[in-house]
């Protein structure tokens, strides 16, 4: 939808404003449970920000006269990318593009990398929320997860952000081969003691061709029943429901205020632009809509960042629907069951799905909107599903 824009020099309607990710494919090594795109050698740092700088240009016609509202630097690990780089890729952004007063640009970071000076450094360099991958502040998990960083560099990096930023964020995994259901509970109560004001909390899941997969498959290593991860699932939103944390997405809790501005864009079917190898782009123009991805390969992006792109589609409106279903779910913002109706193609018996998912108390209905309970979370894409196809 087009709105006026307050920023407009030429005071010209402006469209929506939109949301950038950036993807920094460099880790130092690679985690036992990780199956991102990346690379763990880092002499490409530099050329991958050439690389980056000619992709933002060549973007230039899709940024020009666009407000920005929120920046997500992801990874990998952008926070061992040195901080001239980063300030250099936002100050061309900047100059191509209007961030709006309250812009959001977060910057994911490892704790290990951010000793001395380097908090400051990103200030400085306009970065405003932190969203560390903390995973733990338990010495036996962090190991068990190959994590890089201490216990204690845990816990002192995440209060040293919360003195210098407004905006930070906690990323906690439970699951984790070995863990106790009382393990959990204390890197909950950490997280929550710390006043972390936003924590997404993610439940290990297996990945193929991964470290953990093969010790798994070797019987080294067992992650907990399913019926445990449940638990730990519950008693996250217990314990965060309980200490004033909204529950706004299936993984993520956020103080009132704290939501992560980027994320929600996504979720919301905002536009958005991704750069970098493996990025993915939604935009929206004239009534269509298109979602893009970059190729998952660091050479060809350094030899031609500006053909890079992996696939490209206009979404039908089928495509539109089923986005829909899953998103607002995952967001519980409610579900119009009028919408659900209007759109069912396949004759499926709603009104079926709708009494066994209500039966089994994973959703309530409220104004004829249908929304998750705490249990449903843990099973919102098969309720999407069913939503959908049956
Ligand atoms: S630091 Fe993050 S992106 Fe890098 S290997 Fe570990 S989990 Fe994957």
């Amino acid at each position: 939808m087009s709105e006026s824009c307050p920023d407009h020099a030429c005071g010209q309607a402006s469209e929506e404003p939109l949301s950038l990710y950036v993807h920094v494919p460099f880790c130092r090594r690679r985690c036992s449970y990780c199956d991102f795109f990346l690379v763990t050698r880092l002499d490409h740092i530099e050329a991958f920000f050439n690389a980056l700088a000619v992709e933002t240009l060549a973007a230039a016609p899709l940024l020009r006269g666009r407000r920005v509202k929120a920046v997500h630097i992801g990874g990998g690990t952008p926070s061992l990318v040195p901080v001239r780089l980063l300030a250099g890729w936002l100050d061309l952004v900047a100059s191509l593009c209007m961030f709006t007063s309250d812009v959001e640009i977060a910057l994911e970071a490892n704790p290990e990398d951010l000793g001395g000076n380097s908090m400051a450094e990103l200030q400085a360099a306009g970065i405003n929320r932190l969203s560390l991958g903390v995973q733990s502040f338990l010495p036996r998990k962090l190991s068990a997860l190959g994590r890089r960083h201490t216990a204690e560099e845990a816990s002192v990096i995440t209060a040293e952000a919360l003195n210098r930023f407004a905006a930070v964020s906690v990323d906690l995994i439970c699951g984790v081969p070995g863990e106790t259901l009382p393990e959990w509970l204390v890197d909950l109560q950490a997280a929550r003691s710390l006043v972390v004001p936003h924590i997404s909390v993610y439940m290990l899941s297996v990945e193929p061709k991964t470290i953990l997969e093969r010790s798994i498959a070797k019987g080294r290593v067992r992650v907990p029943e399913e019926a445990v991860q449940a638990s730990m699932y519950a008693a996250a939103i217990d314990t965060l429901g309980s200490s004033g944390y909204q529950h706004y997405e299936v993984s993520n809790f956020a103080l009132s205020g704290h939501h992560s501005r980027y994320n929600l864009a996504c979720w919301m079917r905002e536009p958005y632009l991704g750069f970098g190898p493996s990025a993915h782009s939604f935009m929206r123009d004239d009534g269509s809509e298109r979602r893009r991805a970059n190729a998952g390969t660091l050479m060809r992006y350094l030899d031609n960042p500006r053909e890079c792109v992996a696939f490209e589609e206009i979404l039908s409106e089928e495509d539109r629907f089923v986005e829909q279903v899953f998103l607002t779910l995952r967001i519980n913002l409610g579900l119009d069951v009028e919408f659900l109706r209007k759109h069912n193609k396949l004759g499926l018996n709603l009104s079926t799905a709708v009494e066994d998912f209500l039966a089994r108390g994973w959703i309530v209905i409220e104004n004829d909107q249908i929304f998750l309970t705490g249990k449903g979370f843990l099973f919102a894409d098969h309720i999407a599903g069913e939503f959908i196809s049956g």
